[in-house]
């Protein structure tokens, strides 16, 4: 996935579960990736969906149509922030792989035009997925990640871990207590600062923590800075006043999910919706420095003293 796994959880170290968690993450890359060479990509069931696209519908297994009806879903419902299909504009980009570039504005409204996602047809009975026409791209890599931390925490609980964080990129799973019985703290990674550098910490048991920011993934071209986060409206990377955005809420797909959901419109808009959706907590970090929290998380929330 591009990323690097973390599992942290006290006791001796037992390879029998950090194995069993490392079998499980790469069985859902082989199955869900959509980038890389086409070795990389000749198991993946989102690759077969995709290269159908116009043509078949794809029996893929149940864990992975699961996974996709959720995106298309909530793809259906906030079309303007999160959209699964996407994936045709975020190819042209290749923001984060070899021969990344700005593509032209002609190439992303033609581009634009295969991402409707009420064009996909799914039929639960079969775990079929079809795209309706040719050239249109799931891309789950707004959500995977956060679904493979749930399905990690998962394997470790199966293995009787009780307490422990995992962390798959950015997508942290608080998993019950910490050692010494209280909340884990978990860092918010600074935007403006290298990798460690927290400006505060949340507090979280049985919960994941997700960040999404503006400095993950960057092309730059003529002393711009282009993100790997796109717009569904305009096909271009998210240009707001926002520089992450750390969610909280009790999965992780449903946190990484709303980290992006959370980066259109802006601090103003995404604050909003945040608000009003049930179980979703954030903090805001906007580009000149403004650190904002809706009122669920303040009390849960420590800062770094400025
Ligand atoms: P990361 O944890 O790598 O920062 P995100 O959860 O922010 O990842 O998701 C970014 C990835 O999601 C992109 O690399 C792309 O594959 C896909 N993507 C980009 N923009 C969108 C969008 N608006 N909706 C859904 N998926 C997107
Ligand atoms: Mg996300």
């Amino acid at each position: 996935m591009g990323t690097l796994a973390t599992l942290c959880f006290p006791g001796p170290a037992d390879p029998t579960v950090t194995e069993a968690v490392a079998r499980t993450l790469r069985g859902l890359e082989r199955r869900l990736t959509v980038n890389g060479p086409p070795s990389a990509r000749a198991a993946s069931q989102v690759e077969a969906i995709n290269a159908a696209a116009g043509r078949a519908a794809v029996e893929v297994d149940p864990e992975v149509y699961g996974l996709v009806r959720t995106a298309v879903i909530a793809s259906r419902e906030h079309r303007d922030s999160f959209n699964a299909l996407i994936g045709p504009v975020v190819k042209a980009w290749g923001i984060g792989f070899d021969g990344a570039h700005v593509p032209d504005d002609a190439a992303i409204a033609a581009l634009l035009s295969l991402t409707d996602p009420e064009e996909v047809e799914m039929d639960d009975a079969r775990s079929t997925v079809r795209l309706g026409r040719p050239g249109m791209r799931l891309d789950l890599g707004a959500i995977a990640k956060g679904y493979a931390a749930d399905r990690a925490a998962d394997v470790c609980r199966e293995h009787g871990v009780e307490g422990g964080l995992i962390d798959l990129g950015g997508n942290v799973v608080a998993m019950g207590r910490s050692d010494v019985g209280v909340p884990w703290q978990v860092g918010i990674q600074s935007p403006f600062d290298v990798r460690g550098e927290v400006l505060g910490t949340v507090s979280a048991q049985d919960e994941s923590v997700v960040t999404s920011g503006v400095y993950e993934r960057v092309l730059e071209v003529g002393g711009k800075r282009y993100h790997h986060m796109i717009d569904p409206l305009t096909g271009r990377p998210f240009q707001t006043d926002l520089a992450s955005v750390t969610v909280v809420a009790a999965s992780s797909t449903k946190a990484d999910l709303w980290a992006t959901i959370a980066q259109a419109g802006g601090l103003d808009e995404g604050f909003r919706r945040v608000s009003e959706a049930y179980g979703v907590e954030a903090v805001f970090i906007t580009h000149d420095g403004s650190i904002v929290a809706t009122p669920g998380l303040e009390a849960r929330l420590t800062l770094r003293s400025a």
